[in-house]
C-alpha cells in the first residue's frame, strides 16, 4: 500500500470526470516540513503555529518567533503555506502560561479571543510572521473567528503591523492573503460577510462537529456519537461551500473529515475543490480521488440530502455507494 501510494506522488489529484482538486498537507512542526516534497502535497494548508509554542519553554520572542516562521517557509520552497495565529486555550495549554480556571474551557478564552483581549501577544505573533514573509507570499488565518466582527478586528492588527514595516522600512508580504477558520457555527449565518472580507476560509470540521452537536470533541462517551456524515453536517458544509463559489474565493477543508476517503469523497461531493489533511492521509485521498466521478457524486449526495428520510448518517449509503464504484 505504502509503495502504491510513494507512486501516487507526482501523479495530479484529478478525479475520473476531470475535477481537479487541490490537495495540501497540515503541519506544525519543523519535523513535519520533509513529508510535503515526499507526499507531493500542493501547499501547507494548514501550519498550527501553537505547536512551537507548545514545546518551547518560555515565550518566544519576536526575533525566535521570526526565525522559525522563515524556517518553515525555506524548508518548502516555492509551495505556500497558510499559518494559522495561535490556538491555545481549550484542549491546547502553554506551560508557561498562566490558565484560567474555567468550567467549559472548550466554550472559554481561546484561540483568537485571546488574541483580541490580548492584543501584545497577536501583535508580536504578527509582527513576527509579516518580518517572515518579507518579499514573498504568505497566507495568515485566525482560528475560532464567531463573527465578522472579530474578523474585521484581527485583520485591522495586521493593517497596523503593515503600516508600522513600511513606515520603518522593513519589506513586506509581496502577496498577503487573510483568511478565517470556519469552525464555529455562528459563522453559518455570516457567511455573505465573511466571503466579502477573507481571502479565503478554511473549514476545521474537527471544531465544527463539537459546537454543531454540543460533543466535546475529546470525550470519548460522546464524541462519536454523531457522524461527520450526518445531513446536519453535511447541509453545513454544503452551505460554506457555496458561498465560496458564490463569491469566488477558495474554501479549503483542513479537519481530519477531509482525511478520510469517504469525508474526501462527501466534501467534493458538496463542492469543496481544496482539502488539507495529515501527510499519511494524502496517499489514500489521492487513489479515491482518482476514481471518482464528482458529478455523479455530487448529483448522489444532492438526492440523499433531498430526501429527508430521517437517516442519522449517509455513511451507510456512501460506503455502499463507493463500493459501488
Ligand atoms: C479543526 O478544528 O478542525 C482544525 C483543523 O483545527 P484543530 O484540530 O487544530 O482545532
Ligand atoms: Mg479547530
Amino acid at each position: 500500500r505504502q509503495e502504491q501510494y510513494r507512486k501516487l506522488r507526482d501523479v495530479p489529484p484529478v478525479t475520473a470526470d476531470g475535477v481537479e482538486i487541490g490537495l495540501h498537507m497540515n503541519a506544525g512542526l519543523l519535523l513535519d516540513l520533509p513529508h510535503v516534497a515526499e507526499t507531493g502535497a500542493a501547499s501547507i494548508g494548514l501550519f498550527r503555529t501553537e505547536l512551537l509554542f507548545m514545546v518551547a519553554s518560555r515565550f518566544p520572542r519576536i526575533e525566535q518567533q521570526t526565525a522559525l516562521y522563515r524556517s518553515v517557509l525555506d524548508a518548502v520552497g516555492d509551495r505556500p503555506v497558510t499559518f494559522r495565529t495561535l490556538d491555545i486555550g481549550g484542549d491546547k495549554v502553554l506551560p508557561y502560561m498562566a490558565r484560567p480556571d474555567e468550567p467549559n474551557p472548550a466554550l472559554g478564552w481561546r484561540a483568537i479571543r485571546i488574541g483580541l483581549d490580548r492584543p501584545g501577544l497577536l501583535r508580536s505573533q504578527l509582527r513576527a510572521l509579516l518580518r517572515a514573509g518579507g518579499g514573498r507570499a504568505m497566507r495568515i488565518m485566525f482560528p475560532m473567528i464567531a463573527s465578522a466582527a472579530e474578523f474585521d478586528a484581527a485583520k485591522a492588527m495586521v493593517g497596523r503591523e503593515l503600516d508600522g514595516m513600511a513606515r520603518h522600512g522593513h519589506p513586506v508580504p509581496s502577496d498577503l492573503k487573510l483568511g478565517a477558520m470556519v469552525e464555529v457555527p455562528s459563522l453559518l449565518w455570516e457567511m455573505d460577510a465573511m466571503a466579502r472580507r477573507a481571502d479565503f476560509l478554511s473549514v476545521g470540521s474537527n471544531d465544527l462537529m463539537q459546537y454543531l452537536f454540543a460533543v466535546d470533541r475529546d470525550n470519548k462517551r460522546v464524541a462519536t456519537r454523531f457522524d461527520p456524515l450526518s445531513p446536519a453536517m453535511l447541509r453545513a458544509l454544503r452551505t460554506i461551500a457555496e458561498a465560496g463559489h458564490r463569491y469566488g474565493i477558495p474554501v479549503t477543508l483542513c479537519g481530519e473529515f477531509g482525511g478520510k476517503p469517504i469525508g474526501a469523497l462527501a466534501l467534493v461531493a458538496l463542492g469543496f475543490r481544496n482539502l488539507s489533511m495529515s501527510a499519511s492521509s494524502l496517499g489514500p485521498v489521492k487513489a479515491m480521488l482518482l476514481g471518482l466521478d464528482a458529478a455523479d457524486a455530487a448529483a448522489y449526495v444532492g438526492d440523499l440530502l433531498a430526501s429527508e428520510d430521517g437517516a442519522a448518517s449517509l455513511r451507510p449509503a456512501l460506503t455502499a455507494y463507493a463500493e459501488r464504484h
